[in-house]
């Protein structure tokens, strides 16, 4: 079997150490399956958002995006199957009383301690909560676990309004809730997480091959965005595999160092979603296709992401460790789009007559690019800092500047410094930070 080259640990703790992502109320001893991210981890977060949001919605003329609320009318669930169907089948340890997931354990003995296991129960994966200020059952309401549902309620309304011809899509980007019976592995299985949707809805008869587009369009997205080949596969779903809602489903996995595991699920959902929310609603929820003159019921292809875990795929692929000049060096070579910092601003020392200078090209810079000023320690250290965080660029100000106008662009990946003048510099870069690639 193939193996993920770097561990887990070694990621959680870069994570924490260069704040990515700490333990969610870390000072009350934390809260399991819940993270925060830090001040890196929100700009890579943002990043992907975006990136994703570039590719699905901006420049695609056929898909517009959607940002619905994340606690819904509670009959949405009933329709979808949530209330009845989303469940897992939980055991209890008679000795130790830990929880687990049945169809996750190998044996028949808790894994733990050995003790005995209690027969399996369906356990709800959903967050109940109570809508206003009666806590009784009429006023229960879920936390959406899934962000799907709220496209399907609005497709009248996006039909209505953008006037959109089949095929179109309608994506959007938000938290879900999933009360998992075991979280972990990090980021990549959370309570809360954020999910990155399309649904796209087409003429029956055209959604396999619409459903094969898909499936290209998203692998070549992560594979422009750093994710190297042999860390990434596409996997059939078995039929026994299928929910109950697919005709057929391709999953995206990427090799973590537990195995190969789901990043991104891409399931042909036919049109059981409207059909059934057309039936709890008694709205029609149909398209009319004036090619046939008849009022149909889309089939609707979805791909579903999750923005956790990309971030930990896209900092797996992205972390190496290397040695330059006998020296460790640590380099997260994020791809540009991606990376939070994108320039750093380094006078060579404190000295005095650089300092104006330095702060002079950072107040250019950071109007066009996240940036980040350093003058602490050497000029070697601090490229090891920006290097681990992922930084493409550092520019250097040194005593030449101030003769020259101009100052050191080192570039990450190979290390090569070159000159280059203050005045368009900021174009420079963006050149370099947004150009294809
Ligand atoms: P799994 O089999 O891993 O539980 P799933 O098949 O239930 O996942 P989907 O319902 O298809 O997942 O959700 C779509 C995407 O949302 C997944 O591919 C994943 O990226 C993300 N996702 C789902 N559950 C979680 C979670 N608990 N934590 C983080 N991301 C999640």
């Amino acid at each position: 079997m193939q193996e993920q080259k770097t561990n887990m640990d070694t990621i959680v703790s870069l994570c924490k150490r260069r704040g990515f992502i700490f333990q969610g109320s870390e000072i009350y001893g934390g809260i399991g399956g819940f993270w925060d991210y830090g001040p890196l981890g929100v700009e890579l977060k943002n990043n992907i958002k975006r990136a994703w949001w570039r590719a699905v919605v901006q420049e695609r003329d056929d898909v517009v995006g959607l940002d619905a609320a994340i606690i819904m009318n509670p009959t949405t669930w009933k329709a979808s199957g949530h209330v009845d169907t989303f469940a897992d089948p939980m055991v209890d340890c008679k000795s130790c009383k830990r929880r687990f997931r049945a169809d996750q354990l190998e044996g028949d003995r808790c894994p733990e301690c050995g003790g005995e296991l209690t027969e399996a129960r369906m356990f709800n994966l959903m967050f109940k909560t109570f809508v206003g200020p009666v806590e009784d059952d009429a006023s229960v309401a879920y936390l959406r676990p899934e962000t799907a549902q709220g496209i399907f309620v609005n497709f009248e309304n996006v039909v209505t309004t953008t006037r959109k011809k089949l095929p179109f899509g309608i994506a959007q980007i938000g938290k879900a809730f999933r009360n998992e019976i075991t979280p972990g592995n990090f980021i990549f299985r959370d309570r809360e997480f954020e999910q990155m949707e399309i649904e796209y809805f087409v003429r029956p008869g055209t959604d396999e091959e619409l459903h094969r587009h898909w499936v290209d369009e998203r692998l070549g997205w992560y594979r422009r965005h750093g994710l190297s080949d042999s860390n990434i596969r596409v996997r059939r779903l078995e039929p026994e595999e299928q929910a109950h809602y697919a005709k057929d489903t391709f999953e995206i996995e990427y090799l973590f160092p537990m195995g190969w595991s789901e990043l991104e699920g891409i399931a042909n959902r036919t049109d059981y979603d409207l059909g059934r929310h057309a039936e709890f609603s008694g709205q029609p929820l149909k398209y009319f296709d004036d090619e046939t003159n008849e009022h149909i019921t889309p089939y609707v292809i979805e791909p579903s992401a999750g923005v956790d875990r990309s971030v930990l795929a896209f900092l797996f692929d992205a972390y190496a460790e290397e040695e330059v000049r006998g020296e460790k060096r640590t380099v997260l070579r994020l791809h540009r789009a991606l990376a939070p910092i994108k320039v750093a601003v380094l006078p060579l020392s404190r000295n005095e007559a650089l300092t104006p200078t330095a702060r002079e090209v950072w107040a250019k810079l950071r109007k066009h690019f996240m940036t980040q000023y350093d003058d602490a320690q050497s000029i070697g250290r601090r490229y090891r800092r920006q290097d681990e965080i992922g930084t493409p660029y550092c520019v250097t100000v040194d005593f030449d500047t101030l003769e020259d106008k101009a100052v050191t662009v080192r570039d990450r990946d190979s290390m090569e410094q070159e000159r280059a003048p203050i005045e368009g510099l900021a174009e420079m870069l963006r050149n370099r930070i947004e150009g294809d690639g």
